[in-house]
């Protein structure tokens, strides 16, 4: 066994065996896989181990197609075949219209990544499955590569190919401790000795918590028990010819797959059960939890009504085992937060069917720094914090229980809610706010019209467009306010802070305090890692010398690991978070003015304070720091208040506010306004996969400076023209708004996909922003939403104010 290795893969299960083979992929082959007992011996050996091509975004639906495509090769490759049921097609069912319009929208979301789901109707769905009823059935959604694999095979293969490329495996080697030098590299303790690595990846599966544990983190990681039986041989299955397509059904919470020529049914029963919460028994290997058949009646019956015939075999065997979920269901794959060098590829529960892709993406993070897809939705960084073990029990439960049914889009479930809140969340409750969550916060989306309404959830416009109306209305025509919570706040201090942040920066760090500048931060390619609006504080008693660093509240820990991963040694450079300490009361509209200056003694007008300034002030006697920015494009505020003086800031503003009609507003309103703007989004808009000048963000970019992170990668792709560019469109339609994924199409062939659409309430457009490429923009062009192909018309300009008279004041 090696004693020094560049990485050490901890765990080897499919997550390990892939991270390892591709890092052997990806050019690095001093690597090593450390495994307690065999490999597979965790959750891996008794998957059901269905892969499917179905996925919620872009970034799920290319990890899949990778499998499945690594898949086939290596059961292809003549010299180590493995068993796979490539192509046995599968079904998703649904019962409701609401349902289809979302396989409508995912279909058209995974065109974009060159994958192709047939929407069917129940007949179909019946002629395809030939063992399934068609009651209560609206449809389904078709995956046509859907199928199964062999899990220990697979493994095996990956392991086998690693070990060629020069890779070692050492199976019967459990970690036991892990240090950390002042280098940043780590030492890896065995019972066969240490391994001195540059880099560790937790690849642990249930496990995950011991060897997190071991560097002081805990994962908000949780495991459920959950079965699948295999029956006895159905005749109908031989007599039909061919494979029977897989089924997931979120009807009655089921699936179910060829096994031989009977059939293997899983269930997710609303009764279901963590495991393991409080330890697990070490020696818990190749092992399963006992079979609870009791547990899953309530399923069963529908899966019998479903299946018919499954009444009529027996149970051949039962297999109850750990399966591990994260707090929003999606795996974490990439750097572990808060430390150097340590990354984990954990919280699988999908993992047969994603383990290929979630390797491949995470070895390119490991060598390159970064993926060929924007990986958020699978960043470890996009919990901060508050996932701790009761959350994760709670929430793993509500993911359990609805495996099949995905979230319309504004939808957040209810368990563990809330867990992030301000003195004024009860506040705004009682004002009738509808709350969303952003990274654990719970921030009004909406101010419900009365207590009893409900909010259709859909892909269409919906009852809740003319609340959202109201809010708008109120906001352009006189004043609002509005509560963000959450958003990301580090002080930056020393003596080099102004240096330090010049070179992480593309743009401008602005020079005299007293001034705001919205800046993009760019990673080693080029491409767009961060957004924030710097704002250098006056020397007062509150503070000397500050840049305020803001950023979207989900950006906290992502951002920091950056920032903190390029102070240089030596350079005087403090970084300190005040997200949770503080929270923004927003107040905009043509009377935002006449209200700050009844709440506080400054001089508000647009010559002492115009738009880009930040000051220091009171609201009533709280006291603030406010910036004259705006996500609205109207005149507006964002008032900085500590947590403790919020509730005082509030009442003052709210009194202010009345004589010229102040409405409290939310989040939806605020989608709205900024898309007629044609402000964007991180991690909507902004992406790892597209640079600042594609983004159109080039006025951005200060090429003056002889440096900054990414500049040189950049000017490359500057030189080579952009591979797409963002445009905003109007969406000739008015039933329905895009969503972000949507895929634009062009003589049949997609050029484009979307991430961000609203109905703009002040100039009546249904807009759009997306990525298009730049030769598909001479014709004309749709967007295939929900099935339909409807016409766009891209903008050359923001159809709101583009003027930006209106947030000058
Ligand atoms: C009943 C059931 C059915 C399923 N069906 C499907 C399906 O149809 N499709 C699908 O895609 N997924 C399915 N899954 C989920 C899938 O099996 C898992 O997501 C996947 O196996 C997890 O793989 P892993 O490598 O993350 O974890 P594991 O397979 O548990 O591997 C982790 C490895 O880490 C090792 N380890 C732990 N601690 C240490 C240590 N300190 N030192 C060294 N090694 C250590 C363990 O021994 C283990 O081998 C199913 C799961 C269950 C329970």
């Amino acid at each position: 066994m090696k004693t020094q290795v560049k990485v050490v893969v901890i765990g080897g299960g499919i997550a390990g065996c892939s991270t390892l083979y591709h890092l052997t992929q990806e050019g690095w082959t001093d690597v090593m896989l450390l495994e307690r007992d065999e490999l597979t011996s965790g959750t891996t050996w008794h998957s059901a181990a269905q892969v499917t091509n179905f996925g919620m975004n872009q970034t799920m639906v290319g990890l899949k197609s990778h499998s499945i495509a690594l898949y086939k090769e290596l059961a292809d490759d003549p010299d180590y075949p493995i068993n796979y049921h490539h192509g046995d097609g599968g079904i998703r069912l649904a019962n409701t219209q609401a349902q289809m319009d979302g396989y409508r929208h995912f279909a058209s979301m995974a065109r974009g990544m060159d994958v192709h789901f047939e929407i069917l109707d129940a007949e179909e769905c019946a002629r395809r499955h030939p063992l399934i009823s068609t009651d209560n059935l609206v449809g389904g959604l078709w995956d046509p590569l859907d199928g199964d694999i062999d899990p220990a095979q697979l493994c095996q293969a990956l392991a086998r190919r690693a070990r060629k490329a020069g890779a070692e495996v050492h199976r019967h080697t459990p970690v036991t401790a892990l240090r950390q030098l002042k280098d940043d590299t780590w030492i890896v303790s065995t019972p066969k000795g240490e391994v001195h690595a540059d880099i560790v990846v937790n690849a642990c599966g249930y496990r995950v918590n011991e060897v997190g544990a071991m560097m002081g983190v805990h994962h908000p990681v949780m495991s459920m028990e959950h079965q699948y039986f295999i029956t006895e041989e159905i005749p109908a299955i031989r007599e039909a010819g061919h494979r029977m397509p897989l089924i997931r059904c979120p009807i009655s919470d089921f699936y179910s797959r060829q096994e031989k020529f009977g059939l293997l049914v899983g269930f997710y029963e609303q009764g279901c059960r963590t495991w393991g919460m409080d330890g697990i028994d070490p020696h818990f290997v190749n092992d399963l939890c006992p079979d609870d058949l009791d547990r899953i009646t309530d399923v069963l019956e529908g899966a019998f009504a479903r299946m018919p015939a499954l009444t009529e075999v027996g149970i051949k065997s039962v297999v109850n085992g750990p399966i591990t979920y994260s707090i929003d269901g999606a795996p974490l794959v990439g750097p572990i937060p808060g430390k150097r060098n340590a990354f984990c590829i954990i919280g699988l529960r999908a993992g047969l069917g994603e383990g290929g892709g979630h390797g491949w993406l995470l070895a390119q993070q490991i060598v390159h720094g970064e993926a060929c897809y924007d990986t958020w939705p699978l960043d470890p960084r996009r919990f901060t914090g508050h996932g701790n073990v009761e959350l994760c029990a709670l929430k793993a439960i509500e993911e359990y229980q609805n495996e099949f049914r995905f979230e319309f889009p504004h939808e957040h479930r209810p368990a563990g809610r809330p867990i992030k809140t301000t003195p004024l969340t009860p506040v705004l409750a009682a004002e009738g706010a509808h709350f969303t969550v952003v990274n654990g916060w719970e921030r009004a989306d909406y101010f419900m019209p009365k207590p009893e309404f409900k909010e259709e959830h859909g892909f269409r416009r919906s009852n809740v467009d003319d609340v959202i109306a109201e809010e708008i209305a109120a906001v352009h025509g006189a004043v609002g306010l509005a509560e963000v919570n959450g958003f990301t706040r580090y002080e930056i201090t020393g003596a080099d802070a102004e240096a330090f942040l010049d070179r992480m920066v593309c743009g401008r760090v602005p020079r005299r305090a007293g001034r705001v500048g919205l800046t993009y931060l760019l990673n080693h390619h080029g491409m767009i890692k961060a957004e924030a609006t710097l704002a250098r504080l006056p020397d007062s008693t509150r503070g000397q010398g500050r840049i305020w660093y803001g950023a979207a509240a989900a950006a906290e820990q992502h951002d920091m690991d950056w920032l903190q991963a390029h102070v240089g040694a030596g350079e005087d450079v403090q970084i300190r978070c005040l997200t949770n300490d503080m929270t923004i009361l927003i107040v905009a509209g043509p009377k935002a003015r006449a209200v700050m200056k009844a709440v506080s003694r400054e001089d508000w007008s647009a010559e002492a304070f115009p738009w880009l300034s930040v000051r220091e002030a009171f609201v009533g006697i709280a006291p603030a720091v406010v910036m004259a920015v705006s996500f609205s494009g109207e005149l507006a505020y964002e008032i900085h208040v500590p947590n403790n003086q919020l509730y005082p800031a509030y009442m003052a503003l709210r009194a202010a506010g009345k004589e010229h009609g102040m409405r409290l507003f939310g989040a939806r309103a605020v989608e709205s306004m900024r898309l007629e703007k044609d402000f964007l989004h991180w991690k909507s808009d902004l992406l790892t996969e597209f640079d600042p000048i594609e983004t159109g963000l080039g006025r951005f970019v200060n090429w003056q400076k002889d440096d900054f992170v990414g500049r040189a990668a950049l000017a490359a792709r500057r030189d080579a023209g952009p591979v797409k560019r963002r445009v905003l469109m109007e969406v000739l339609c008015t039933d329905r708004v895009a969503h972000g994924g949507a895929s634009l199409m062009q003589d049949g062939k997609v050029v484009g996909t979307v991430t961000s659409g609203a109905w703009g309430d002040r100039t009546g457009m249904n807009l759009a922003i997306a990525f298009v490429s730049p030769e598909a923009l001479d014709a004309p062009m749709a967007v295939d939403l929900i099935g339909d192909e409807i016409p766009v018309r891209v903008l050359d300009k923001p159809p709101f104010d583009p003027e930006m008279t209106r947030l000058r004041g």
